[in-house]
């Protein structure tokens, strides 16, 4: 049997050997949460939303232990695995409070002898793949309100988050969730190929465009609804107005935040010349009080990169950019414990990969522009289009840039954030997903319409 080693991507370590799936088990899997599902379908909603408050409560009272296995198994510093699992009490609590008047029966038309209906019935079978950088927020992006609606899940947590895939089955099953409607499959990308295979109802991907672009390929012709939550390359322009030192220190933030590894951090800095030397000189000083360690160390901002590949990455990006003639400020090199120096550039151009290409680490590049215009232009000039900020005083200025900005999710004088109130999607290569919100609850169910004649 196959297996998957687990590694502590700070230490090297082997944290666990784990059997992985294969063809035949994620066959077996996917026949035993189709037999499954009716009946947790034709549950009251109630006795859904009971294991789910059960689930909260099991979150609540690990989560110490569930934070030191996030950061153990990718790396990121154990505040964060903290503050990821509080927020994602939130987006439960927000689930839980919205899905009943989301999926209500609605009567649209009622004249005469006839009504017309829209039901919200469970999809059926939903196939979960995800990504590591924010395992516990994507996971339950789907895995809670796909439940909540009736559905089984077959999630496939990333070879880098498995430990924490088993922590969510696990207070899952506790909860009263039965073992097939919410069932873990364990491996890479060949568990994921074999997922696809099963007959499925859905198939909910977070992760890169490249795998994104594969499974679309397969899937396109067989019917399956298909929502792909892919990465970006999302721009901030800093308007003359703005504070220089407030946007720098939440711009930092935002840049290098889960050491630069979320799909909404801000990768592209444009900044209006008559500001810009303040905002440089400003950023650099927030750069630099960044404390790069261990991981576990409650004091460490940047911790290590959860997949070692993506150092060649970030050193092909930074040699391209020096190469092209970038102004390297600081940073620019791997540091012991698989991470990176926080580095930024200055003197970029859209010919630099650096500015166009998603770098998913401590590295940014900050662009001078002379005008509104040029820096419309240049945050659409991009394959992808997740998110988008501004940051001026001025909300009419503000309104006026974003509303040219071709991304799924805006921000004034913010950055970096998600919110379980508001829909969660992306233009161009960020794919076609559609999370969190009522929109989001809704997606895990078909409308069926109802054609209703008293005879
Ligand atoms: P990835 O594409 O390498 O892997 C994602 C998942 O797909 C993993 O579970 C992996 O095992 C699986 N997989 C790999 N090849 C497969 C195949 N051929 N068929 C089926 N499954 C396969 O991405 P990653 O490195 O885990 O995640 C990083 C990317 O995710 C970044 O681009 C980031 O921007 C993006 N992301 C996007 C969002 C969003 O909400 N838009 C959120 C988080 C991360």
């Amino acid at each position: 049997m196959k297996t998957l080693s687990i590694h502590n991507p700070a230490t090297g370590t082997l944290i666990r050997e784990l059997p992985c799936d294969d063809a035949a088990s994620i066959s077996a899997k996917a026949l035993a949460a189709r037999s499954a599902q009716p009946a947790w379908a034709a549950l009251p909603l109630a006795q859904r939303k009971d294991c789910i408050v059960r689930f909260r409560a099991a979150v609540v009272d690990e989560l110490q232990a569930l934070a030191a296995t996030m950061t153990a198994e990718t790396g990121k510093p154990i505040s964060m695995s903290r503050n990821e699992l509080n927020g994602l009490l939130g987006r439960i609590d927000f689930f839980l409070a919205e899905v009943d008047a989301s999926t209500a029966t609605q009567t649209v038309f009622h004249e005469g002898g006839m009504t017309e209906q829209i039901e919200h019935v469970p999809l059926g079978v939903v196939a979960n793949i995800s990504a590591w950088n924010y395992p516990w927020f994507v996971g339950c992006n789907v895995i809670i309100p796909a439940l909540l609606t009736g559905n089984s899940v077959l999630y496939k947590p990333s070879e880098y988050a498995t430990l924490t895939g088993l922590a969510i089955a696990r207070l899952l099953h506790a909860a009263g969730v039965p073992l097939d409607v919410f069932v873990l499959c364990v491996g890479g990308a060949a568990v994921g190929t074999a997922l696809q295979a099963q007959r499925i109802d859905g198939l909910f991907f977070t992760g890169s465009y490249a795998t994104g672009a594969k499974i679309a390929q397969t899937l396109g012709p067989r019917m399956v609804k298909l929502q792909l939550e892919l990465g970006g390359k999302d721009p901030t322009y800093v308007c003359d107005d703005a504070d220089p030192a407030i946007a720098a220190a939440s711009l930092a933030d935002g840049a290098m935040y889960n050491t630069g590894q979320s799909c909404c951090s801000v990768e592209r800095i444009y900044v209006h010349e008559k500001i810009f030397d303040a905002f440089v000189a400003a950023f650099l000083d927030t750069v630099r009080g960044f404390r790069v360690g261990d991981p576990m160390d409650d004091a460490t901002y940047i911790g290590a990169l959860t997949r070692s590949a993506q150092l060649d990455v970030l050193d092909a990006q930074v040699a391209d950019a020096i190469a092209k003639g970038a102004t390297l400020l600081t940073g620019g090199q791997r540091l012991p414990g698989n991470s990176y120096a926080p580095t930024v550039f200055t003197g970029v151009d859209h010919t630099m990969d650096l500015m166009v290409e998603e770098s998913f680490g401590p590295v940014i590049g900050i662009q001078k522009v002379a005008s509104d215009a040029e820096a419309v232009a240049l945050m659409n000039d991009t394959r992808y289009g997740l998110t988008a900020g501004v940051f001026t005083p001025d909300e009419a200025r503000a309104r006026a840039v974003l509303a040219q900005v071709r991304a799924g999710s805006v921000y004034w004088n913010c950055c970096d954030r998600v919110s379980p109130r508001l829909p969660w999607s992306g233009y161009g290569d960020s794919g076609m997903g559609l999370t969190l919100s009522t929109y989001g609850i809704q997606t895990f169910t078909r409308p069926k319409a109802w054609h209703l004649r008293q005879a």
